[in-house]
């Protein structure tokens, strides 16, 4: 049994914005379920008392200076399961707003702030909880402080055995970079502030200072973990990854096939399996009037849920479109993001009412509606550390679109890798022409039900369930309790 504290700024089913929320949301779950102690620190954000009505207050009082001045707040746990307890960080004046890190697309000026003030109480837990954890688990920039922290504490006298940490690099390119002066709040000596430690080019690092001070570190898919050791793909911070390779390890997320699930799938009309496809069918006619287009199975549906942002190629998608249209296909978006991406996408449905239909915003049940309706999903991205929902097409039947990139490419399969295995389409080139290809060979595939059968068949039986996800974590997690201690030496 091990005693693992996870760190994240948000957690399905209690605050999300991306697939963050989803993998530490389940990979407690999963560790607790095999017998782990678990814990989770987040914030207490807007909403989440009145949904949680059984959170109650733990005597865990909080109070850190942060620069100049001192912060106080307090943390409310919540039992989940045995085994499970989520600590919510209560500090209203940091958490209580509407969104999570933006207002109107703009970041909150006080973003440094508020996330390392979660970081530390995220080291502090991790210091002071009467079950001591053995191993801290951070994601993202949000909790990159904490490892630091750690490593800090270890530092001075008295301390013996502080835990081990963990980082997960759910995405690269958001590295919460904030000017130099912002450090004052870390309350830490200048010392770390250099090329080797917090600094980069001038300005504070998150994601960088956990990279740095992390015991081990994951990414979340194994093309990915490659991937960012290179220029390419390594937003600057390549280098150290590269320096860092032996304790970088990329491990799948997986589904929660409890709640994505098509046999009794909580947002579903009509359930469906591999074996008996006709409510996926039901569920097809269903969406196309909810969504306002023509109600008719023949044609094929093209879906696409998430982040209206650069990175997952809606701009690519855009011109696919316009390209495609022309020909006997609807196109249904779930999303939110960059207002112009947003009005680009509302001014197609207005152009294409009987073809296009757009739903800006953030819409758990309609997203898997979407899923359990579209006959295929584009996932067109840049780049995709691993992308969730590829996987969650594929369970429900709809044909992943994908760009061989990160873990789209290290989870679909096309045809001429493997004939028999096949359960999507893919292309390499970051291209509206190379989409639209694609496009023209899922039409194609369309009009082959029986070839179309097989996709689906391989497509809903793909495993990427939880339990291999949490299995390759506990490994990571021991590898680094074995060999952080070479890594404390060299700092
Ligand atoms: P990222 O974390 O980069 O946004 P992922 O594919 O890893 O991308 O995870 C996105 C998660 O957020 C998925 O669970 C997806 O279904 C969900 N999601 C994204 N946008 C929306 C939306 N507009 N409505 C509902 N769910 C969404």
């Amino acid at each position: 049994m091990m005693k693992i504290l996870l760190g994240s700024s948000e957690v399905h089913p209690y605050s999300k914005t991306g697939g963050l929320a989803d993998m530490v949301g389940a990979l407690a779950r999963t560790l607790a379920r095999a017998g782990h102690r678990v814990g989770v620190v987040t914030p207490l954000y807007q909403g989440i008392p009145g949904r949680f009505p059984e959170l109650k207050p733990l005597d865990l009082p909080l109070d850190f200076p942060l620069g100049a001045r001192r912060v106080r707040g307090g943390v409310l746990g919540l039992e989940v399961e045995r085994g499970l307890t989520i600590y919510f960080i209560d500090q209203p004046g940091f958490y209580q707003r509407p969104d999570l890190y933006q207002s109107h697309g703009t970041d909150y000026p006080d973003n440094a702030e508020r996330f390392i003030f979660l970081s530390k109480a995220i080291a502090h837990l991790a210091l002071h909880l009467s079950w001591k954890p053995e191993l801290l688990h951070v994601n993202d920039w949000q909790t990159g402080f904490a490892p630091l922290f750690i490593h800090h504490q270890k530092r001075l006298p008295g301390w013996g055995n502080v835990p081990h940490s963990c980082l997960t690099i759910h995405n690269l390119a958001y590295q919460g970079l904030f000017p130099a002066g912002q450090y004052a709040a870390a309350n830490l000596p200048w010392e770390y502030f250099t090329p080797d430690g917090v600094e980069f080019y001038g300005q504070m690092n998150c994601l960088k200072t956990g990279i740095r001070y992390a015991g081990v570190l994951a990414t979340v898919s194994p093309r990915y973990a490659r991937e960012i050791t290179t220029p390419e793909f390594g937003c600057g911070l390549d280098g150290l990854l590269r320096h860092r390779r032996r304790s970088l390890f990329g491990i799948l997320n997986g589904v929660d096939y409890d709640e994505w699930n098509t046999s009794n799938g909580p947002y579903i009309k009509h359930h469906y399996s591999s074996g008996n496809l006709r409510g996926k069918a039901a569920n097809k006619l269903e969406l196309q009037r909810e969504m306002g287009l023509p109600e008719d199975d023949a044609i094929p549906l093209f879906g696409s849920i998430g982040r209206l942002v650069e990175q997952k190629g809606v701009d690519v998608m855009l011109g696919a479109l316009e390209e495609m249209l022309g020909t006997r296909l609807q196109f249904v978006l779930l999303g939110t993001g960059t207002p112009v991406f947003q009005r680009a996408y509302q001014q197609l449905a207005r152009r294409f009412p009987s073809k296009v239909s757009v739903q800006i915003g953030f819409d758990e049940a309609l997203s898997h509606r979407v899923e359990a309706g579209c006959d295929f999903v584009l996932m067109p991205s840049r780049f995709e550390p691993c992308g969730l929902n590829q996987l969650y097409s594929l369970r429900f039947g709809a044909i992943p679109i994908v760009r061989a990139t990160g873990g789209l490419d290290d989870t679909v399969i096309d045809v001429r890798e493997n004939p028999d295995k096949a359960n999507g389409i893919k292309f390499a080139e970051y291209s509206a022409p190379a989409l639209a290809k694609a496009i023209r060979k899922a039409l194609v595939l369309y009009q082959a039900p029986q070839l179309l059968h097989q996709f689906r068949q391989n497509a809903m039986a793909a495993d990427f369930s939880w339990k291999h996800t949490a299995t390759e974590y506990l490994k990571i997690y021991r590898h680094g309790m074995e060999g952080e201690k070479s890594l404390t030496e060299s700092c």
